[in-house]
């Protein structure tokens, strides 16, 4: 799926993540010339035909791999996956309006601090008590006139995941940046989802937001267009100057996406996750953080060594090894092996014969 560049180290990383090396070639090659433009990606005009058509194509493609009519918008957006916190309740919640906020993990309980800014705001469940190292129960009745309900649908840090997700109640928003594209969704059943590029779609710099048409529209507020949906949505994502390499990179990889397929990606996903938990179960020197199998997510797996004093040499052996990118991060520590699509099976087969071949020293 992925042949490597060669010297190119096997990059377990959370954020910039691991990109194929197709895309890679591709991009390198585009930052000289782009497309016998006689222009290099770099230079070339973000109101012109040929960043356009990369645009044009991007949002047929979103729409595809999500099974999404033109019913909704496709808008790349500057700012990461904190303006989309911003954005999202400046844009709808009003002052007087509750929004729910399934609160799941770090980013999830972000957006909800970011929400409270604008409105006021309802941690509908929340599995913090338990340092985020399970799912919360999502309860089966929600208040009446939430303005919307927000949730995070893969917790990167924590590495928790919802594989199903819970039945449309109100109007719904979801974080998806670390496992959109990495298992089928039903995409209608919300009405604003982004992923910020870094993590299963490309580079950092940009941030897809996928929404119903009808619903940018109805802002809550009058605001400044860099801050306003609805603005950017008339501008179709070039209200400024947009990130045009970070959404180029995107359109690559959503090319490469719709060329894998997504069902051959989620399999792959389940194959490549399943080999390392079993693992963490099997070898002595380590544990997986997520003790509930059916909250750990296929992205980001996250485990300690059950001796805390190895764990130095854990990272150093790793490292010898050419794998990088596995510390955990700050707020949890141990190690995070992330697992996005661009990272092929092989990879992780490495990851795991060293864990075993660590195993057979310091056992
Ligand atoms: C990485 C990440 C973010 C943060 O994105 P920034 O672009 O750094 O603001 C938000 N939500 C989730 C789920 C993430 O994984």
């Amino acid at each position: 799926m992925n042949e490597s560049i060669s010297n190119h180290k096997i990059y377990l990383g959370a954020g910039p993540a691991a990109l194929p090396s197709t895309v890679l070639q591709e991009a390198s090659e585009a930052i000289i010339e782009f497309q016998n433009s006689g222009l290099s990606i770099l230079e070339i005009p973000h109101r012109g035909s040929l960043f356009q058509n990369i645009l044009d194509e991007a949002k047929i493609l979103v729409r595809d791999l999500c099974n999404l009519t033109d019913e909704y918008d496709v808008l790349w957006l500057p700012g990461g996956g904190r303006m989309q916190f911003c954005m999202i309740p400046m844009n709808f919640l009003g002052d007087d309006e509750t929004a729910g906020y399934i609160d799941s993990g770090h980013w999830a309980h972000e957006a909800m601090k970011y929400g409270s800014h604008f409105g006021k705001t309802l941690s509908v469940c929340s599995s913090k008590n338990v340092d985020y190292s399970a799912l919360p129960a999502i309860p089966t009745s929600l208040p009446n006139h939430l303005a919307y309900l927000h949730l995070t649908t893969n917790n990167t840090i924590y590495g928790t995941q919802w594989h199903s997700l819970p039945p449309q109640k109100s109007t719904m928003i979801a974080d998806m940046s670390s496992d959109l594209f990495g298992l089928p969704r039903s995409f209608s059943n919300f009405d604003l989802f982004y992923a910020v590029a870094q993590k299963n779609l490309g580079a950092a710099g940009v941030t897809l937001v996928v929404a119903k048409k009808e619903m940018l529209a109805k802002t809550k507020r009058i605001l400044p267009p860099m801050l306003c949906y609805a603005a950017h949505a008339q501008k179709q994502s070039v209200l400024n100057t947009p990130p045009v390499y970070a959404i180029y990179i995107s359109w690559l990889m959503l090319k490469w996406t719709k060329l894998q397929s997504l069902s051959v990606l989620h399999e792959e996903n389940l194959k490549k996750a399943a080999l390392l938990y079993n693992e963490l179960e099997r070898n002595n020197l380590f544990y997986p953080l997520v003790a509930n199998k059916t909250d750990r997510s296929i992205m980001n797996v996250c485990f300690r060594t059950k001796d805390d004093n190895i764990a130095t040499e854990f990272s150093d052996f790793c490292f010898h090894h050419n794998i990088v990118g596995i510390k955990g991060h700050r707020r949890v520590g141990g190690f995070r092996a992330s697992l996005y699509n661009a990272t092929p099976l092989q990879n992780v087969q490495t990851l795991v014969a060293a864990m075993q071949e660590f195993e057979r020293k310091y056992s």
